[in-house]
């Protein structure tokens, strides 16, 4: 009974006074609320879920009945007492029907009322439980339904996962053994690979490799050519009749998988050009892949099929893992060839040398005999000087007998033979020439006297000495060649002994001649004789003997060392100038002068460097064209005062250019264009001896447009540069 609470309605004020009191007494838990009219009641009922309600039957407004099938409709369960009065039994009777629990008479027994009430109470108390229970109940069966539900679920999935794990498996068992399967391949190719060195033995094995392995009815190896323009079927099964064709490598299949370095697959090969040649007959679908070593594509190995389609995406991955094998057997192959042929060359190289020794045996042979048979010395020594060979005329030199030069040093040829240099002073240690040799300096013609100390026998020789040197440039020795000149040496003093005394004989007649011949051609011009001409060219014919006459007098001199020079300072520009109006006076031919209009003042001798000047100027004139105009140009540097001559003459050949200062020499070829012909060949080598004697310089070069151009030049000490005028350039024409 804890907690339940009932509802009393009632129209009588003193019931609803007094019956609340008398239930708290019986019923001291019970909540009695009270309410005095029905449609309040209603409300009540509307908002609180009593355990029992007790109305009057009679009452105003709704009575006990209408309010009884009210309370039925909104709250069926709630059981309800109603309150009838004395007499009233239909009423009672219809309360019943109508639904209620209970009815009670007035006056009230308390007793009945009571017990009737708490039976009420119970009542709805214990269907609330039971409604409560069965909701729970119900709760219960729904959580109960979920969880099977759930696990139903859970055991499909479950099972779903199970089924699936047993696919993966037998799936995976499936991989691994065509996993194991080509791995066999694989080895095979390899087997095969390791085992054969010999091309051909190797491509045809590994060709029944690939064949087996990918059931293929045809297996060509196509290999790159040396300039990767085309592949060449270098084997196959099926296909025998195209070994040997060339594929050019274009956009086609083959050509994209040596380009793109990935297998491919054709399903149908009537639906792309035809390949290799014969392969459309043989096969209907194809897969093929990139030989490739160290990222290098060498060609390519295809199989085909005789059914369309035959080749899946993994037959393509174990074709390129075999193809990477079989390349690299093929590189080892190519390799193994290469080391045969590098062996065999070797071999043949090596038979070559032999040969080539035998042929260096018979050339030393040779050589020994002409150098030992040679009139010239010939001396070689080692880097540290020691001699390896003396021929017989440089032991016949030193006084030795032949063959025993073995252990002599160069130091030693010196306590046999005194050497002095051609002016007669003795040899300094650094001129001796094989000593020069082992500098690294290379010697010509060093005119030496020896004399041998033994026999006191005294020769004249020219010298000549070099380094030997091996393939990488050192220094292995050094040789010496000597010449006897003593006879040349002789005749060529005698010679200059006859040409000093015949120029000098010469000179006095010619003096002579010539004053006579001026007397006569003038009294023959004063009496108006024609004749006057002939002695002019007579004359000219003198002079020109003359200028010979003394160029072999200045031969003479240089000999034998008297060409004295008279220095004095003069003015250079001013001597260009009275040399070229000489020149163009006696030859009638045009100077271009390009000289400064103030004096450069520079020590020289006057007569001699007019004389330079003039035989360059005349030459000048004598090999050019005469309608060619000659330049004559003073520049000054920093340490020279130079004067050019220019022509537009044949130039000088450049294999002539350094024999053109020598004595006596005249280029071959060139011809004298203009004025006489007559010409020693020592006008150049006089001149070079004069510019030498100045500390100056002559040389000459050749025009870029033609022609040559001599120059001189003469040192210009500052002491000289300060007292000379500064220079200004003034350009003027004579002639
Ligand atoms: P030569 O008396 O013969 O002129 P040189 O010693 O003056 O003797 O000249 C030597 C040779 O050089 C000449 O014979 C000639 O062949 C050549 N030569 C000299 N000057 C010129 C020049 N300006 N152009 C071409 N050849 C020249």
């Amino acid at each position: 009974m804890s907690g339940a609470r009932v509802l009393l309605v009632d129209d009588d004020a003193a019931l609803l006074q007094a019956l609340p009191e008398a239930l708290h007494l019986r019923l001291p838990e019970l909540v009695v609320d009270t309410c005095d009219e029905a449609l309040e009641a209603l409300r009540r009922i509307a908002e609180v879920d009593y355990d029992a309600i007790i109305s009057d039957i009679k009452m105003p407004g709704m009575d006990g009945l209408a309010l009884l099938e009210r309370v039925h409709a909104i709250r069926p369960s709630t059981p309800t007492l109603l309150i009838t009065g004395h007499g009233e039994h239909e009423l009672a009777i219809q309360a019943l029907r109508g639904g209620a629990y209970d009815f009670v008479k007035k006056p009230i027994d308390r007793d009945y009322f009571m017990a009737s009430l708490a039976r009420a109470v119970q009542m709805r108390q214990l269907s609330r439980q039971v409604e409560q229970q069965r909701l729970d109940l119900e709760r219960h069966a729904a959580s109960l339904e979920q969880k099977v539900a759930e696990r139903t679920h859970e055991l499909v999935a479950a099972n779903r996962a199970k089924d699936k794990l047993l696919r993966q498996r037998d799936q995976a068992l499936d991989e691994a053994r065509v996993a194991a399967e080509r791995l066999q391949v694989l080895q095979h190719v390899t087997d095969t690979a390791l085992t054969h060195l010999d091309l051909h033995n190797l491509l045809s094995e590994l060709l029944a490799r690939v064949q087996g392995a990918l059931r293929a009815d045809v297996v060509a190896i196509l290999l790159l050519n040396g300039a990767s323009t085309a592949l060449r079927v270098r084997a196959s099964i099926g296909l025998e009749q195209a070994v040997g064709e060339e594929i050019a490598l274009g956009m086609d299949v083959i050509g994209q998988i040596a380009e793109r370095r990935r297998p491919y697959i054709v399903d149908d090969l009537t639906e792309v050009p035809e390949l290799i040649p014969g392969l459309r007959a043989q096969a209907r679908s194809l897969v093929a892949a990139p030989l490739v070593v160290e990222s290098r594509v060498i060609g390519v190995i295809c199989c085909g099929a005789r059914a369309t389609g035959a080749y899946t995406h993994d037959d393509a991955q174990l074709l390129r893992l075999a193809a990477d094998r079989i390349a690299l057997a093929l590189d080892h192959a190519r390799l193994y060839q290469e080391v045969q042929e590098a062996m065999r060359e070797q071999r043949v190289g090596h038979l070559r040398v032999e040969e080539l020794a035998t042929q260096l045996g018979h050339q030393a042979a040779e050589l020994g005999a002409i150098i030992e048979a040679m009139a010239d010395g010939v001396f070689v020594c080692d880097p540290s000087a020691h001699i390896t060979r003396l021929n017989k005329a440089a032991s016949t030199l030193l006084g030795l007998p032949v063959g025993a030069a073995a252990g002599l040093t160069v130091a030693d040829i010196g306590e046999m033979v005194q050497l002095r240099a051609g002016d007669g002073e003795p040899l300094a240690q650094a001129d001796i020439p094989l000593l020069c040799g082992l500098r690294g300096e290379t010697r010509t013609d060093l005119l030496t006297v020896i004399t041998q100390v033994r026999t006191g026998m005294e020769v004249r020789l020219r010298i000549s000495s070099a380094p030997i040197r091996d393939q990488l440039g050192n220094i292995v020795g050094a040789v010496a060649v000597s010449r006897d000149v003593t006879e040349l040496d002789r005749l060529e003093r005698q010679k200059d002994e006859f040409l000093s005394v015949a120029s000098h004989e010469l000179k006095t007649p010619l003096t002579s001649l010539k004053g006579l011949a001026q007397i006569t051609r003038r009294r023959l011009e004063r009496g108006g004789h024609t004749e006057a001409a002939h002695l002019a060219g007579m004359e000219r014919a003198i002079v020109r003997m003359e200028l010979l006459v003394n160029d072999l007098l200045d031969i003479s001199r240089i000999e034998s060392g008297k060409l004295a020079l008279r220095m004095e300072r003069e003015d250079l520009p001013a001597l260009c100038r009275q040399v070229v109006e000489e020149q163009t006076a006696a030859t009638n031919r045009s100077v271009h002068i390009d000289l400064p209009a103030d004096a450069i003042l520079v020590d020289l001798d006057a007569d001699r460097i007019s004389q330079v000047l003039t035989n360059v100027l005349s030459n000048a004139f004598k090999y050019s064209p005469t309608d060619q105009s000659v330049t004559l140009r003073l520049q000054q540097t920093a340490d020279e005062v130079r004067v050019a001559i220019t022509d537009r003459g044949p130039g000088i050949p450049k294999a002539e250019m350094p024999y053109l200062f020598e004595r006596f020499y005249r280029v071959p070829g060139i011809d004298v264009q203009a004025g006489s012909g007559v010409g020693l060949g020592l006008g150049l080598y006089i001149s070079h001896e004069i510019m030498e004697r100045h500390g100056g310089r002559i040389w000459v070069e050749n025009n870029p447009d033609g022609g040559a151009t001599f120059t001189i030049a003469l040192p210009m000490t500052a002491r000289l540069r300060s007292v000379s005028i500064p220079l200004k350039v003034v350009n003027s024409t004579q002639g």
